[in-house]
């Protein structure tokens, strides 16, 4: 894998984990609905779609073959095997990010979110809880798109998922919705606050310009 230094600023890699049916891609939903200048990295995947699940939006589907291709190109910023699938993120789409958008959120596994880490040394982690093995195999039959063997597999693997939960900054436990999603907008905003991310906006108002001007959010548009 190409070792280049993906590098930030005041721009947040946001990684989102947890085991299967936790809750993370309603609670990444409820994110980018309260702030617009997130974007979610839509990951390239060799499985198969789900019932209304749309090319691009959801997944970029790809045969193995070209995830071969693109792995051979050093296309992927991490790229891992989930569930018998192969799953990757594309470092073009990360570096098209920073010019965009104020973070990127990575809907990825544990396997991944310790690739992003050791090379985006600015991710911060962020794993979700259920708040009980019971309520994640309720959700995951609620959800209605997989198998009983699936689940099964999905159930088996949660408990050596969760084992991971000490490489992410934060734990968010998903009982109640909208408190769990309020939780994860407030990690954003924190951690957007942190000095190191605040220096350009700081030399900003030293200089006397208008800061509150250019953090404003600019939903696919360029950054100045
Ligand atoms: P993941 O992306 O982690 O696999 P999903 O976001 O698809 O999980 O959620 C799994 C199921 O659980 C979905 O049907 C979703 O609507 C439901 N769900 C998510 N969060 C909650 C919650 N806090 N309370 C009840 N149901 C939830
Ligand atoms: P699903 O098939 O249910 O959409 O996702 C299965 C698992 O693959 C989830 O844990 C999800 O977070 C993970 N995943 C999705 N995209 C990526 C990716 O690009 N990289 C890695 N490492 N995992 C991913």
């Amino acid at each position: 894998m190409r070792q280049a230094q993906l590098w930030t600023n005041d721009f947040l890699p946001l990684i989102v984990t947890s085991p299967s049916g936790a809750g993370k891609t309603t609670l990444v939903r409820r994110l980018v609905e309260a702030l617009a200048d997130m974007t979610v990295s839509v990951s390239y995947t060799t499985r198969l779609p789900r019932g209304n699940e749309v090319d691009g939006r959801d997944y970029h589907f790809i045969s193995e073959a070209r995830f071969a291709e693109m792995l051979s190109q050093d296309a992927f910023a991490e790229w891992a095997e989930v569930h018998g699938h192969r799953y990757g993120t594309s470092v073009a789409k990360i570096e098209e990010a920073r010019e965009t958008h104020r973070g990127m959120i990575f809907v990825i596994d544990v396997q991944g979110a310790r690739q992003i880490k050791a090379r985006i040394h600015e991710a911060v982690g962020v794993f979700i809880l259920p708040p009980s093995l019971h309520e994640l195999e309720r959700r995951l039959r609620g959800r209605g798109t997989d198998s009983d063997a699936t689940i099964f597999k999905r159930m088996s693997n949660a408990l050596g998922e969760m084992q991971h939960y000490g490489a992410f900054e934060y734990v968010v436990i998903n009982d109640d919705l909208d408190e769990a999603a309020a939780e994860l907008v407030s990690i954003v905003k924190a951690e957007r606050a942190r000095r190191w991310r605040r220096g350009r906006a700081v030399e900003g108002v030293m200089q006397g310009r208008d800061v509150a001007r250019a953090a404003a959010p600019r939903d696919g548009q360029p950054r100045s």
